[in-house]
């Protein structure tokens, strides 16, 4: 399984999970052009794409959706709180339904809820032979079945939003402070860190994603988690870009910038 982000912070998400014969795009947070134009550099032409997985519905996820369905007619998958927020019409829709697996050609894709301000927001188990994927961002904290899928993962890509100073002493509203620190809200640097201690020693490599450009700093996700996790380890670590390409081949486990 190769994977690729296009890019994640609070300003737009997308990722791509595929193989040989299988081309799932999980989020469209980004113009339906700049998707289709990272699609192409893949080598993934028009009504190429397997499926699009939304994990829900807040516009740094859906923002070029109903844009990209122009060029690649694929069906999306949500669950059903999610589909009924995005309103699609004429789309063929497939409902993910909350712990169950679902196969897109030679991929394996769990719904796994996640405690967000958002209508049945999930993250991620992504399988293939040999590879387990845990993919959560968009959540306030770690619940019982994050933490059993943290466990089982080859390779975490997890959401390291905000550094808890920061967030305090920034310049958003006390309500919007309260909403991102919440439950319901995001994780934080430490959280992050607490979300990587849970990975077995089978983990291969840990992306930290979904960074607040407000709230966050690339080295100070970094210089927390691995302070925190791996001192004597060289797992490797990377910070994903708000913009650009990360690349994760599980084959021979290295990220190419
Ligand atoms: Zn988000
Ligand atoms: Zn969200």
């Amino acid at each position: 399984m190769e994977i690729v982000s296009f890019g994640s912070s609070s300003r737009g998400n997308a990722f791509l999970f595929r193989t040989a014969r299988t081309a799932v795009l999980v989020d469209a947070g980004f113009s339906p052009r700049f998707l289709r134009d990272c699609l192409l550099q893949c080598g993934i032409a028009d009504h190429e794409l397997s499926a699009i997985l939304v994990t829900h519905e807040h516009v740094d996820h859906i923002r070029g959706l109903s844009g990209l369905l122009s060029w690649h007619s694929c069906p999306v998958l949500a669950t059903t709180g999610t589909l009924r927020a995005l309103q699609l019409d004429s789309v063929k829709r497939i409902v993910l339904r909350q712990e169950e697996w679902i196969e897109i050609g030679d991929l394996a894709f769990q719904a796994i809820p996640v405690p967000h301000d958002a209508n049945e927001p999930i993250g991620l188990r992504i399988a293939t032979s040999g590879a387990d994927v845990a993919f959560f961002t968009d959540l306030g904290t770690l619940t019982l079945e994050v933490r059993e899928a943290l466990q089982r993962a080859t390779f975490a890509i997890v959401e390291a939003n905000h550094d808890r100073h920061l967030l305090e002493h920034g310049p958003y509203p006390p309500w919007l402070k309260r909403r991102i620190a919440s439950r319901h809200g995001h994780l934080s640097n430490d959280e992050a860190a607490a979300a990587a201690c849970l990975c077995g020693s089978q983990l291969q490599g840990l992306w930290l994603a979904h960074l607040s450009e407000e709230n966050n700093r690339p080295e100070l996700a970094l210089a927390c988690v691995r302070s925190r996790l791996f001192p004597h380890h060289d797992l490797p670590v990377t910070v994903l870009p708000a913009r650009g390409f990360r690349r994760w081949s599980l084959e021979n486990a290295a990220t190419v910038e």
